[in-house]
């Protein structure tokens, strides 16, 4: 199933891209397997995949364990400042980092291991109570201040859209993640990229590349859906 469920994915990738003329080699996806067992994780790796996203430490690190080392593990999750060290030279790129502090400590950790950590500054671009994430003022200065820190490396922005019917609700709010990755690219601060854009999950990834997201973050389209029920 999984394998079936990667083909229609990557079927309406493809379509996406063509509709806003670009190349399918700009968007990549990554399979968020959160709650999934290995055994899932293994078929989407049989049927070519490399990266997963994970939003919970003690998971990430189970899988990291047992799974082939080629793969990239994406931390998608909120993050607290006392797991961060788990994490060293583990996680390909931490999309969550929505505070100075959780990025002071990325970085105090990445110069320990000595290693340099790829992070995303998460917005909170709608401006939901319910989620993590800065607002566009502060998304600018926080990319300002985090540029500093040595041991890490801003690479672009993420955002979790609102959960609605229509995804076409949502193209504003990638449109305006979108701008505000322009914005920031062309202050050209040194240390900082933004050929990042995270953005799209299940319901909304195709509007998410017609905007122009380069990651797109798709869990129950690929996996089905997660049961959080006690007991499962
Ligand atoms: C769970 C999760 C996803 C995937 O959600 P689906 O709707 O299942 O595709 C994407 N991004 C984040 C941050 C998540 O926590």
């Amino acid at each position: 199933m999984v394998k079936e469920n990667l083909q229609e994915v990557e079927k309406k990738i493809e379509e996406a891209c063509r509709r806003a003329g670009r190349d399918r080699s700009e968007v990549t996806l990554i399979a968020v397997s959160k709650t999934k067992p290995v055994s899932m994780l293994q078929e989407a790796y049989s049927a070519g995949i490399r990266e997963f996203g994970e939003n919970k430490v003690q998971e990430m690190m189970d899988k990291y364990d047992v799974l082939p080392d080629d793969i990239h593990w994406h931390m998608i999750g909120h993050l607290q400042r006392n797991k961060v060290k788990y994490l060293m030279g583990k996680a390909a790129l931490i999309h969550s980092v929505d505070s100075l502090r959780l990025a002071e400590e990325i970085s105090a950790q990445s110069v320990r291991h000595q290693v340099v950590t790829d992070i995303l500054i998460e917005v909170n671009i709608a401006g939901e109570e319910t989620k993590f994430g800065t607002d566009r003022e502060e998304a600018i200065s926080l990319v300002e201040e985090a540029s500093r820190l040595p041991g890490i490396h801003i690479c672009g922005l993420m955002t979790i859209a609102p959960f609605v019917e229509n995804p076409e609700d949502n193209r504003t709010y990638f449109r305006q993640i979108r701008e505000l990755s322009v914005d920031i690219a062309a202050k050209k601060i040194d240390n900082v990229d933004m050929r990042i854009l995270s953005m799209g999950m299940t319901g909304d990834y195709e509007v998410a590349i017609e905007e122009g997201a380069t990651m797109v973050r798709v869990g129950t389209g690929i996996f089905g859906a997660r049961d959080y029920g006690a007991g499962a």
